[in-house]
C-alpha cells in the first residue's frame, strides 16, 4: 500500500461543505464508507475471552453516548459519505432505544444499510421490530452448538435462546443474515461441518472468525487460537467440493458449498492481512473515535459535542483522524496509550 501525498482537502461553499463530493479517506488512499458504533459496554454474557465474570469497569452511564448523540454522529457521518451503520457493543439489545436507532438512522439521508452485531438472546424480542424499524442485517455471534460447551464459553446456558433469536431473526425477514464463530483450537474446531450444514437450507452466512488478543485475562494465549489458514484448511478438508465465491472487504475468503443456499467465511482479523480493504470507522460507546481496531490512539467525539461543536466541526474531526489511520493493525497495535481490558469497550 502507497502513501498518497496530497489528499484532497474539502473546500467550504459559502461556509458549506460538499461532503458528497470529499468522501473520508486517508494517507493510503482508503475510503471509509462504513460506521460501527457501540452503543453500549454492558453484556449479558460473560464470553470467557472477552470479559470476566466479574465485568470490566464500565463507564458511568453519563458517560455513554445518549440517543441523540449517537443519531448525531450518525447524520454527521451520512454527510461524509458514510451509507453503512452497524451497532454494537457490549449487547446492543440491552439498550431500550436499538429500535429508535436503527428507525431514525435508516430514514437519515445517505444511509443505505443498518446493521446490528448481537448474542441474539433478545433478538426473538426485537427481531419483528427491528426488521420494521428498517434493520437491514444482523450478525449473531454462536461459538458452539453444544449447549454445554455454550455454558463453557459466554458462562451463561443460553443456547437455546440465541438460536431461537437467529430462527426469530429468518422469520422477520432480516435480509442478510450471519452467525459468527470466535474459532477456537480443542473447542469448537470439531464442530465445522455442523456450522456449515447452518448454510445449507438458508441464504445465511456463517462466518468463522479469529481470536484476538484483546481481553486482559489474555485467554487468547493459551493456545486455543486457530488461524484463518487453518481454518480453511479444515473446510477444504471436510468439504471438498467447496467453491470460492464473493462477500465483503474483510472476509479474507468465501466459500459455498455446491447446492447449499449460504456462504461460509473466514475472518483473519488477528492476522491482519485484509487492512489494505478496510473501509471501517469506529466508535465507542462513551463516544470515542478510534481509526483502526488496534488502534490505542482515540478522538473524544462525545466532549466536541457535549461543548457544542458544529456538524462541520465534528465531522472534520473526524475526516483528521482517519486521514492519520496506520498503515495496518500491526503498526497500529504499538502506538498510544488507550489500553482496553475487552473487545465489548472497543465495540466488537
Ligand atoms: N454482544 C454482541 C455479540 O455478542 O455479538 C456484540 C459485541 S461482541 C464484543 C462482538 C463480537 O466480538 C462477538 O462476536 C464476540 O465473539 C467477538 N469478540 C469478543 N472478544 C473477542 C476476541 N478476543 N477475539 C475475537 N472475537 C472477539
Amino acid at each position: 500500500m502507497r502513501m498518497i501525498e496530497n489528499i484532497i482537502t474539502p473546500t467550504p461553499i459559502n461556509g458549506v461543505l460538499d461532503h458528497s463530493a470529499t468522501p473520508i479517506i486517508d494517507r493510503f488512499g482508503r475510503t471509509f464508507n462504513y460506521l460501527r458504533i457501540a452503543v453500549n459496554e454492558k453484556c449479558n454474557f460473560r464470553c470467557i475471552y472477552c470479559m470476566p465474570e466479574e465485568g470490566v469497569p464500565f463507564k458511568p452511564k453519563n458517560e455513554i453516548l445518549t440517543t441523540n448523540e449517537i443519531l448525531r454522529v450518525v447524520k454527521v457521518v451520512s454527510d461524509l459519505g458514510v451509507n453503512k451503520i452497524r451497532f454494537t457493543g457490549g449487547e446492543p439489545l440491552l439498550r431500550g432505544d436499538i429500535v429508535k436507532l436503527v428507525g431514525k438512522s435508516s430514514s437519515t439521508p445517505g444511509i443505505e444499510s443498518i446493521h446490528l452485531t448481537t448474542n441474539g438472546v433478545l433478538l426473538g424480542r426485537y427481531a419483528g421490530n427491528l426488521k420494521e424499524a428498517g434493520l437491514t442485517g444482523v450478525n449473531i455471534s454462536i461459538d458452539t452448538l453444544n449447549p454445554e460447551k455454550f455454558l463453557q464459553i459466554t458462562r451463561r446456558d443460553e443456547l437455546v435462546r440465541a438460536m431461537e433469536g437467529l430462527e426469530a431473526a429468518k422469520t422477520a425477514g432480516i435480509p442478510f443474515i450471519k452467525v459468527n464463530a470466535v474459532a477456537l483450537r480443542g473447542f469448537n474446531d470439531s464442530e465445522i461441518v455442523e456450522f456449515v450444514e447452518l448454510t445449507k437450507d438458508y441464504p445465511l452466512t456463517v462466518r468463522f472468525i479469529e481470536l484476538m488478543p484483546f481481553d486482559a485475562h489474555q485467554i487468547w494465549k493459551t493456545g486455543k487460537f486457530f488461524s484463518a489458514e487453518h481454518i480453511q484448511k479444515e473446510l477444504k478438508d471436510h468439504f471438498p467440493e467447496i467453491k470460492t465465491t464473493d462477500g465483503t472487504a474483510t472476509e479474507h475468503a468465501i466459500f459455498q458449498i455446491p447446492n447449499y443456499a449460504g456462504k461460509v467465511a473466514v475472518i483473519p482479523s488477528y492476522s491482519r492481512n485484509l487492512c489494505g480493504n478496510c473501509n471501517r470507522i469506529r466508535i465507542t460507546a462513551d463516544g470515542k473515535l478510534l481509526n483502526c481496531l488496534y488502534s490505542q490512539n482515540e478522538t473524544n467525539l462525545r466532549d466536541a459535542i457535549r461543548i457544542g461543536k458544529s456538524d462541520m466541526q465534528i465531522g472534520e474531526m473526524i475526516r483528521g483522524t482517519m486521514k492519520n489511520k496506520f498503515k495496518d493493525g500491526w503498526e497500529a497495535q504499538n502506538q498510544g496509550s488507550a489500553k482496553r481490558e475487552s473487545m465489548t469497550q472497543i465495540g466488537g
